[in-house]
């Protein structure tokens, strides 16, 4: 049976640590429950949030409404005859598990995605992507909870409408369903996702020129714990800004002016922008701003410096998004999702 906690500390409950407050929060194990949850929130008049892992959330100090965390878990991984193999995994299990338990079962497909925290649900919501590879490419469906109609529905590949860190869960038409679980398909086939810069360089240098899933995995992870702080030690919600996508006018005129910016030509014309070079070239790496930081290592991540709060992680994203907007004319989008006293992004 559903618990409902009122004034819920979150702090622990979002990769960032932030100190902050929900004026409700249960954790729903299954569709049941789901369905419990939105009943009392209708019945309370709350707006509802998911969360699952919270490692993509920054909390404000107040939220209101209810925080419903995606607790189903569980993940099952059927060979198929044809080769390959399905993986069928709940929305509240961890990605990382299903990563390791599926290329320890002898599958490879996902072990790009290593030690990227949070849950199925949200790697599905954001579609996550490392080193190479993005969730969708491995999405085959999912089901996912409709507390309008109180239905069950599956969504197919192409109802999801993956892109760039983007899913149909994050426009209007589908932000009220919750992912229940999702299934994965592995291929029969598997070649390893090693084009990215990083991964090929150690590839080579280990002189692994057939690399196993298992082998990717391992680098992958090695590559991570050497770039990115752990959040159990510096709270921080991993890359804080989308790569920013500009014509190429644009780009043109930034590398005449700037030849060392990274930037990827995209089809159609369009070029994506590193995000942390905008920001390092602004002098931006390293700043402090109340209780909260650019990370020195890495110029897209902001850290809390111990006891930061939503407010302080704001008003540094705002700073940031000014500074690089003055200093080369693009605006840089924030990643993470924001919980409040209101509807809608602040930072
Ligand atoms: C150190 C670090 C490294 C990271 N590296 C990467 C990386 O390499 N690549 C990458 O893409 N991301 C990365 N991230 C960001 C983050 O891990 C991903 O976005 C992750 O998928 C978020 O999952 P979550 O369960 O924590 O989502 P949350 O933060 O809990 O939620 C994110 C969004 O998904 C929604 N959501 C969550 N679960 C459900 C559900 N079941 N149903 C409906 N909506 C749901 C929430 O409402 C919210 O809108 C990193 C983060 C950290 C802290």
């Amino acid at each position: 049976m559903l618990q409902i906690h009122r004034d819920h500390p979150l702090d622990r409950l979002t990769t960032f640590g932030l100190k902050s407050i929900a004026e409700a929060y249960a954790e729903a194990h299954d569709a049941e429950e789901l369905r419990e949850a939105f009943a009392a929130a209708k019945r309370e008049g709350w707006r509802v949030h998911v969360i699952g892992g919270g490692s993509n959330t920054i909390a404000m100090p107040r939220v209101r409404g209810l925080v419903l965390r995606a607790a189903m878990t569980g993940c099952r991984i059927e060979p198929l005859s044809e080769g390959g193999a399905r993986v069928e995994a709940g929305a509240g299990e961890l990605l990382d598990r299903v990563v390791r338990l599926s290329v320890s079962s002898g599958f490879g497909g996902l072990e790009n995605l290593a030690m990227i925290p949070g849950t199925v649900g949200g790697a599905v919501v954001q579609n996550v992507g490392a080193y190479g590879l993005e969730l969708a490419e491995r999405f085959e469906r999912c089901r996912a909870y409709d507390p309008d109609s109180d239905e069950i529905r599956t969504l197919s590949l192409e109802e999801c409408d993956f892109g760039y860190r983007h899913s149909v869960f994050k426009t209007p038409s589908a932000a009220r369903l919750v992912v229940l679980s999702a299934d994965l398909r592995l291929p029969g086939r598997w070649r390893p996702t090693a084009g990215y810069k990083d991964l090929a360089a150690q590839l080579s240098a280990e002189r692994l020129a057939h690399p196993t899933p298992a082998d990717v995995e391992r680098v992958v992870r090695e590559l991570r714990a050497r770039k990115l702080p752990d959040p159990k030690q510096v709270g921080n919600a991993g890359s804080f800004f989308k790569n920013p996508v500009v014509n190429r006018v644009k780009a043109n005129e930034l590398l005449s002016k700037h030849p060392s910016l990274t930037a990827y030509p995209l089809a159609g014309g369009r070029v994506k922008l590193a995000a942390a070079w905008l920001i390092e070239a602004a002098g931006l790496k390293g700043l402090k701003l109340g209780r909260a930081a650019v990370y020195a290592r890495h110029a897209l991540i902001l850290v809390n410096e111990g006891g930061a709060d939503g407010e302080d992680v704001a008003a540094l994203s705002r700073l940031i998004v000014d500074r690089v907007k003055e200093r080369f004319g693009v605006t840089l989008e924030p990643e993470p999702v924001v919980m409040g006293e209101s509807a809608g992004n602040i930072l």
